[in-house]
């Protein structure tokens, strides 16, 4: 008897930079060159084929690729040229004339909203004589065609529901890597939701751009918020915890604050860029708000869960900053109290407005704020780790730790946590006393009273309960 007729197993290595988007994307791409016989490995020794998924947010990422593509050159040139190479992401959005140019040995060149023609770029790479590129931007039509997602998470997934942005700041690249705003019908999202549950997410992490501009069509017809969608997610059931990431404070209406006091599975943990704390500097990242309205929101927040921390982004320099913003910029930090944040030195992005503008702040100028940023923000993100200690939460296992004999997990405030106890621990999420507490994590013993042990499926309340 002979077995049905499969494809070959062939070995696809993709790398990838940036955010937890791009982390997604690559997975994606993944599912959907599964058809063709293509399954994941580790390393690109010996892959048939690499992509190489970009970053341009992340300084020198240009740089970084073509240093990368130098070495799978050489890769490539001992298959004698029968590696598949392709370069994804932002950066071949943005550069792909130059990447054909600089590195013709790239097969495929394709921009975020191309994944799901990968299957047919790759077989007309097969054929083609030089590169194969696509950097349109067919959003809707990318999510409608990619392959339903078929590799488990684990107890903390991610889920794309927005891409894109029309918010232009001065800095970014999104814009015009990403195009414009495009939000997933919340059907779509749902149903992806259940099947990740269903894998054994005990967490979905909503992602997007810009996720709190989020304007899908609900299956009523009607336009849905983030509010409303994350109050339809809270209901299902074995998903015991929500989040969201990145916002922009001019997104944050009063439904979406509402939700935070009204659904306990949405973590009271929000990652809000405020970038800088002076008006003057705001204006000209043409951000659409001031600091007052940062602040405003923080209280209305609070007001709404008042176990919520806080985390920003905080860019250092930005041309035209003068040392009275840096100033405001440190006052703000040290009104709100960051639990953790983002900070980055100013780096001009080709193509951005800030780019152009006149009067870049000088590079030692540049580190000095940012080592004044960081050094505030760490005492606070130290302090804050500090108040934890002795505190009851809610832990959600995720995997071995570090250490023979020790579970690693997350807080509700997403600290890395380690306890005694198994992998089996998994994808439960467990009643625990912070015992310890360092800059970076939190060290906890599980209580031997686990208040989710007597249902099925934690029910999404316990984490309010414990925290
Ligand atoms: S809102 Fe965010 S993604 Fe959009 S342009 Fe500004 S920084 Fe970039």
């Amino acid at each position: 008897m002979t077995s049905p007729a499969r494809a070959p197993q062939k070995r696809l290595f993709v790398k990838t930079w940036g955010c937890q988007m791009n982390v997604y994307d690559s997975a994606r791409m993944a599912d959907v060159l599964a058809p063709l016989g293509y399954a994941p490995v580790e390393t690109p020794e010996d892959a048939d084929m690499v992509i190489l998924n970009t970053c341009h947010i992340r300084e020198k990422a240009s740089e970084k690729l073509f240093s990368e593509l130098g070495r799978l050159r050489a890769q490539k040139e001992a298959t004698g040229g029968r590696m598949v190479l392709a370069v994804a992401g932002c950066v071949a959005q943005a550069e792909g004339a130059e990447i054909t140019a600089r590195a013709p040995f790239v097969d495929i060149v394709l921009g975020p909203q191309s994944y799901h023609r990968l299957p047919e770029m790759v077989a007309r790479a097969s054929r083609a004589a030089g590169a194969v590129i696509e950097t349109e931007f067919p959003t809707e039509e990318k999510f409608d065609h990619l392959p339903e997602v078929s590799a488990p998470q684990g107890p903390i997934a991610f889920l794309t529901i927005q891409e894109g942005c029309d918010k232009f700041c001065s800095f970014c690249v999104v814009p015009y890597t990403r195009g414009a705003e495009y939000s997933r019908p919340a059907a779509a999202v749902i149903a992806e939701a259940k099947r990740l549950v269903a894998q054994g997410a005990r967490e979905i992490a909503l992602l997007g751009q810009n996720v709190n501009a989020y304007h899908g069509e609900g299956p009523d017809g009607v336009t849905w918020s983030l509010g409303r969608l994350l109050r339809e997610l809270a209901g299902i059931e074995g998903l015991g915890r929500l989040r969201y990431t990145t916002s922009h404070p001019r997104d944050m209406d009063d439904d979406l604050i509402a939700a935070h006091g009204e659904i306990p599975a949405l973590m009271p943990f929000l990652h809000l860029p405020v970038q800088s704390g002076s008006d003057r500097v705001l204006k000209m990242m043409n951000r659409g708000h001031a600091a007052a309205d940062f602040l405003r929101i923080v209280d209305r927040l609070r007001a709404a869960r008042p176990d919520i921390a806080l985390s920003s982004d905080f860019i250092a320099g930005h041309p035209g900053e003068t040392e009275e913003d840096h100033q405001a910029t440190l006052r703000l930090i040290e009104q709100v109290g960051f639990a953790q944040a983002f900070s980055f030195k100013y780096s001009s992005r080709p193509g951005t407005p800030a780019s152009a503008a006149p009067l870049h702040v000088p590079e030692a100028e540049k580190d000095r704020r940012l080592q004044e940023i960081q050094a505030l923000l760490r005492d606070q993100q130290v302090a804050f780790n500090r108040s934890r200690l002795g505190m009851r939460i809610a832990v959600l296992f995720t995997g071995p730790g570090r250490h023979p004999g020790q579970v690693a997990g997350r807080s509700p405030w997403l600290q890395p946590v380690h306890a005694e106890g198994g992998a089996e621990l998994a994808g439960r999420i467990l009643p625990c006393e912070v015992v310890a507490t360092h800059p970076n994590s939190l060290a906890a013993r599980i209580l031997e009273l686990p208040f989710g042990e007597a249902r099925s499926g934690d029910p999404p309340n316990q984490e309010k309960a414990a925290a």
